[in-house]
């Protein structure tokens, strides 16, 4: 995915600019870029930080970047802030979007005898083509609009002029947007927990397909927000970070509460409850409560060098990382029962070299609770590091298997009353290898959100959601 920051200060900003961005590195590690406008003068930096982390990238810029407003972005895709200069003036944009008819949306602006200058690896850079399609708008307002009706996908955008911000959230609202306030000055972010340690306090959650502007005189709402929201149920499953807050509701306690909805109603004899780190910690706290079993930590992940966000492009250096990152504790685990929590099973490769390591390491018996149902259909509304499509998840290669070659009467594998979900879950588990294998269903991560179930895109586990 991607994240987002800005700020209108009433002092140099780049500071907090610098530091507001840097909190958003857990959504992206590809990509990072800042711009600034000081009186009217454009600054701008991007790098790449496949191979170093934000900070050390951008603190050499610190010096050289001037002005009260600025926005900033973490990507796992293109190169961005792009800057513009159209007939509605000098500005900045940066989004956290994904275009799934970008080659269409690209023809009909080359149709325009509009034209593309950055190319992203070697491909039309999709933030340049929401700049261009902006550009169609007589002003921001009606180029914004003319995105919302045009992209297939997801867009979330921040625009930098001279005097401020413009915030515009995806028109079904599946990313978000917050705003903080600290005195006079505004910052607007992806995740509100990057507001804590500078000041900010959470101010207003920008609705689906609301357009806000931020300027030194304050905030204007330049386009109400919509009455439909799908905002992804993922984020506070696991993307999102733990003390982050997404329609004023906080990630970790959404993360608890899957843990403690599956503790209360499981039957299993454990001695202890352990989370697979750093993603089932919430979980794995709320599941303890909920069964009343002791927490304990089986698994350890080397937090001093691996840090949550670390992703290697190449999946065999995934599997890697992924391995290297996680020590288990033969002192904890020799001969005792246990239950293992995690986020989700994408291709279910991890979790089975996770749980071998378990064994080795002396469990008698592991038990892995999921905090979400299966994934059962790939993500076509936002971009992700880790592949999560069709072909990939794990769910797929199974009913291919149960239904004789076949991927059909996936609504069946939706239902967790079914046989065929049975069945299904049965064969994961013997593929992970672990001696009892359960997840939530999908009313649990609606009850645990407390949202209701018509506001959260739940697509990937049961396909129900609307817009394109
Ligand atoms: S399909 Fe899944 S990951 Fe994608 S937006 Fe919906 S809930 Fe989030």
């Amino acid at each position: 995915m991607s994240g987002f920051f800005g700020i209108v200060s009433e002092r140099p900003c780049i500071t907090d600019l610098f530091y507001g961005t840097d909190y958003h590195s857990h959504l992206g590690t590809k990509r990072a870029g800042m711009a600034t406008f000081d009186n009217g003068q454009a600054h701008q930096n991007i790098h790449n930080i496949q191979n170093s982390h934000f900070r050390p990238k951008f603190s050499k810029d610190l010096d050289e970047m001037k002005g009260d407003v600025g926005i900033g972005v973490i990507s796992d895709t293109e190169a961005q802030p792009v800057m513009v200069n159209s007939h509605l003036g000098r500005w900045a944009i940066t989004t956290v979007s994904k275009i799934n008819n970008i080659e269409e949306l690209e023809q009909d602006c080359l149709n325009r005898h509009q034209q593309f200058t950055d190319l992203s690896r070697g491909k039309t850079n999709p933030t340049e083509l929401v700049a261009l399609l902006i550009s169609q708008g007589c002003d921001f307002v009606d180029g914004i609009e003319n995105v919302y009706r045009r992209v297939k996908g997801s867009c979330n955008m921040l625009i930098l002029t001279p005097d401020g911000i413009i915030a515009a959230r995806d028109r079904y609202g599946r990313t978000p947007i917050v705003i903080g306030k600290r005195g006079n000055d505004f910052a607007v972010a992806s995740e509100s927990h990057s507001y804590v340690n500078m000041g900010f306090e959470t101010h207003y959650f920008v609705g689906p397909g609301e357009i806000v502007k931020l300027t030194h005189s304050g905030m204007e709402v330049l386009r109400p927000a919509e009455k439909q929201l799908q905002i992804c149920s993922f984020l506070w499953i696991y993307y999102g970070y733990p003390c982050t807050e997404y329609e004023g509701i906080n990630a970790e306690e959404v993360r608890y509460n899957l843990g403690r909805i599956m503790g209360e109603r499981d039957d299993v004899q454990a001695d202890f409850v352990s989370p697979i780190p750093d993603s089932g910690i919430g979980m794995a706290l709320g599941y303890s409560n909920g069964r009343q079993i002791p927490y304990k930590r089986g698994l350890l992940k080397y937090t001093p060098t691996w840090s949550r966000s670390f992703m290697p492009v190449n999946q065999a250096d995934r599997f890697l990382v992924a391995r290297m990152k996680l020590i288990p504790s033969r002192a904890v685990l020799e001969g005792k029962e246990v239950v293992f929590c995690d986020d989700s099973i994408v291709r279910g490769t991890q979790l089975r070299d996770n749980v071998k390591m378990l064994y080795d390491y002396g469990a008698k018996k592991v038990h892995v609770r999921i905090s979400c149902p299966p994934l059962v259909h790939g993500c076509t509304f936002l971009n992700f590091s880790e592949s999560k499509t069709d072909r990939e998840l794990i769910t797929r290669r199974v009913i291919e298997e149960l239904e004789g070659g076949t991927i059909r009467n996936l609504e069946a594998y939706h239902d967790a009353t079914t046989p065929e979900y049975a069945r299904m879950v049965e064969v994961i588990r013997q593929h992970v290898g672990v001696d009892t294998l359960k997840f939530n269903t999908v009313e649990d991560v609606c009850n645990a959100i407390g949202l209701p179930k018509e506001k959260i895109c739940t697509h990937c586990f049961d396909a129900s959601s609307y817009g394109d």
